[in-house]
Order: structure tokens, then sequence, then C-alpha cells
């Protein structure tokens, strides 16, 4: 998913693009934000981007407005914050102590660690465990996304299945611990996270006073306000079987987080010709296998829509489609690998096709 943009950004250009040391090229070039309209306004409107390599992608941020320095910094810094007690790379940070401390001990975390540890497990229960922020054991097996990626013999699949169980993630609100009961087993917020990241970036601007930008952290899009029109911002939603920054159409939508899961994102191809890529199955140990390539989902919350993206890609299309047509605040849009799309009642609403050889089923 990407979003698109019209106006005269003082920064954006390409600079998404720019290489990352710390990243893998094709990660920085995700997303990015079509901002149409704004080149309507009778004043040519003033807005700055500001980018920044954090939580595994590179997060941009754009606002319109007046200068805004002290508030790329404060949202840049908070994220910084979240990295830094949520990432499973960071061996300090809390979810690295909780892991680390396996079959062990319970482990002392930050308030808002606990929070998002009890929303994932809250997305877990939802989904019968299709989310499954215990799902660390099967992450590091595959490595995908890493120069070790490949695939695990069948004997390590099944040894990292018996360490997946989220029932035995051990939450103590009072003592604000948590506990993984069995040795081996390991957090990974890497669906979720990046959202909740997002929120709090989101909540900080809006502090300092940002009416209207775009937030896009690799994919997870969440915008500010409306254009200076009043019409929504116009998010490209990434073409899944083309190259990166290619969108097959757009969701409009104001102060709203639109979030996408894909095989596209982080993947390796296995000898026999298989698309093995992140979003893993807890079912089986492998990457889900459903017909589906992406699931994109857009919410007030950027956190909800994160969650929800990997749940209902994870939960495939029926069972994705029901719970995404009863669950309030949410709209989603599922692209089958033979371009066929299935949306939510909502999402019909606010997504326009621009691509023709996808194509619309009228349902389920
Ligand atoms: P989503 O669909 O939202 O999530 C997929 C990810 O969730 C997978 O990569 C895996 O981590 C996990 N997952 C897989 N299957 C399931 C499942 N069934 N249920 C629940 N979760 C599942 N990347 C780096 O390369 N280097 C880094 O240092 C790094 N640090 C990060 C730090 C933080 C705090 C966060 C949030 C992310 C970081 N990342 C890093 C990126 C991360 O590893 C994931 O690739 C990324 O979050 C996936 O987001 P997505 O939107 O593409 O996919
Ligand atoms: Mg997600």
């Amino acid at each position: 998913m990407r979003p698109i943009s019209s106006d005269k950004t003082k920064s954006a250009g390409n600079a998404k693009n720019r290489p990352c040391s710390l990243f893998p090229a094709r990660r920085l070039l995700r997303a990015s934000l079509l901002c149409a309209g704004l080149a309507a306004c009778s004043q040519r409107p003033q807005s700055l981007t500001r980018m920044e390599p954090l939580i595994g992608t590179v997060c941009s941020i754009t606002l319109h407005g007046p200068a805004q320095e002290d508030a790329f910094r404060k949202a840049f810094d908070r994220v910084r914050e979240i990295e830094n007690r949520m990432s499973v790379n960071i061996p300090e940070s809390d979810i690295g102590r909780v892991n680390a401390a396996a079959g062990k001990s319970p482990v002392p975390v930050a308030e808002e660690t606990l929070a998002l540890v009890e929303k994932g497990l809250g997305f877990a229960r939802l989904s019968g465990g299709a989310f499954n922020i215990a799902v660390g054991p099967l992450v590091t097996l595959w490595g995908i996304g890493t120069d070790l990626a490949a695939v695990p013999q069948d004997a390590d699949i099944a040894a990292a299945l018996g360490r997946i169980d989220f029932a035995k993630v051990a939450v103590n609100e009072t003592e604000k611990t948590i506990f993984l009961q069995e040795p081996g087993m390991a957090l990974d917020l890497g669906a979720i996270a990046k959202g909740y990241a997002a929120d709090e970036a989101a909540r900080i601007l809006r502090q300092q006073g940002a009416a209207r930008g775009v937030i896009d952290f690799g994919g997870n899009i969440l915008v500010l306000g409306s254009r200076s029109d009043g019409t929504g911002w116009r998010v490209g939603v990434q073409n899944p079987v083309q190259d990166r920054g290619q969108y097959f159409g757009v969701i409009t939508a104001s102060n709203a987080a639109v979030v996408s899961s894909g095989v596209y994102e982080r993947f390796f191809i296995a000898p026999d010709g298989r698309r093995c890529h992140h979003i893993l199955d807890p079912q089986t140990g492998a990457p889900v296998r459903n017909g589906l390539v992406q699931v994109t989902v857009t919410a007030g919350s950027s956190t909800e829509a994160d969650a929800f993206s990997t749940t209902l890609f994870v939960l495939g299309l029926q069972a994705g489609m029901e719970l995404a047509e009863k669950t309030e605040g949410i709209e989603a849009l599922f692209v089958t690998e033979d371009k066929r799309l299935y949306a939510t009642r909502g999402m019909k609403e606010i997504f326009s096709l621009s691509d023709r050889s996808f194509a619309f089923e009228p349902g389920l």
C-alpha cells in the first residue's frame, strides 16, 4: 500500500528510496502517500516531510501547516522509545528480556508493553489463535527477511509449534510483569507494534498542534485530518503482484489508519519455487497459504488496523470477511492470487479501483 501525493512537499521527493543501512532496500519503498488535491489550494500549502529509520522500516511523517520541527522530533523520539521497549531484536527491550526469561521468571515491563501484549492476546483469542503474538519461535526458525531465511526441517517446525501457545503468556497486571511459562517461548509484536507506534506518533503530533498530515511507517499509513479542501486523503493500495510503489486502487480517508498485510513484503523463494512470506500460520507452522495475497484494513486506530490486517490475512477470505463485517469500526479489502477483490460494504464506498486487471467479486 502506498499513499499518493500531488502537493509540493519540501522534502518528500524520492527520499523514501534512499538506501538505509539498517534494513534491506526493498523495505524502503514500501509505502508513500498520494496527498492529492492540495494543489487546488489558493496558497501553496506549506508542508514538510521527515524520515527516520526506526522499527525495521523507514518512518516518514509529512505535516502541513506552520513549522513543526519540535513536533517531528517528539514524534520520532516516541517511536524510538516504543522500539526500545518492544523490539524483539533489542535484548534489553521489554520483549527481549521477557523472551530471555522464558520458562524461568516473570519480567517487569513498562505499562504500555503490558497493555499492548494484552491487546495482542485479545486478538489471539478473537481469532482462535490465527493471530498469535507468541509466534516468535516460528519467526526465528524461518528467518524470513534475514540472511538466514530457509525452509526448516519438519521436525523443527513441529518443535516450534509446541512453543507458541499464547495461553502460556502470563500477564500480571498488579505486578506489571509478563511471564512466558515454557522455555523456548518468545513474543513477537511485529504484527501490531508498528500500528501502535503510528497511533502514538499521531497522538504526539496532535498534541503539538499538527492538524493535517500523513504518517507512513512502512505501509502502516495514518492520515491526520483531511486535505486542505476538506476531502479525504488518497492512499494508494500496493499492487500485490507488481513492484513496490505500484498501486491498483485508492482508499480515500480522513483521520484514519490504512494498513496492509501481504505476501510481497518479506519473502524468499524456496528451491521448489514456493514463495515463503513472513505471515505464518500457527496451525501449520508455515507461511499462510490460503489463496490471499493481501488484506488491507482501515480503522480509526492504527493498532487495530495493523492487528486486524494480519488477523484477517491468516483467517482467510471466508472467516476473515465474516469477522470484518461483524466488527464495527473497521473495513477490509481482500485480494486473492487470481486478482479477485472482496470488500466489506463500507470499504466499497471508500476504495476506488484503478487497475482493471483486478476485479470485484460481488460477494462470498
Ligand atoms: P504484519 O502482517 O503486520 O506482521 C507480520 C509480522 O508479524 C511478521 O513479520 C512476524 O513478525 C509476525 N507474525 C507472523 N505471523 C504472525 C501471526 N500469525 N500472528 C501474529 N504475528 C505474526 N525489522 C527489521 O528488519 N529489523 C528490525 O530491527 C526491526 N525492528 C522492529 C521493531 C519493532 C518494535 C517492530 C514493531 C518491528 C520491527 N521490525 C524490524 C519489522 C518487523 O520485523 C516486521 O517485519 C514488521 O513489523 C511486519 O509488519 P508488516 O506490516 O509488514 O506485516
Ligand atoms: Mg499487522
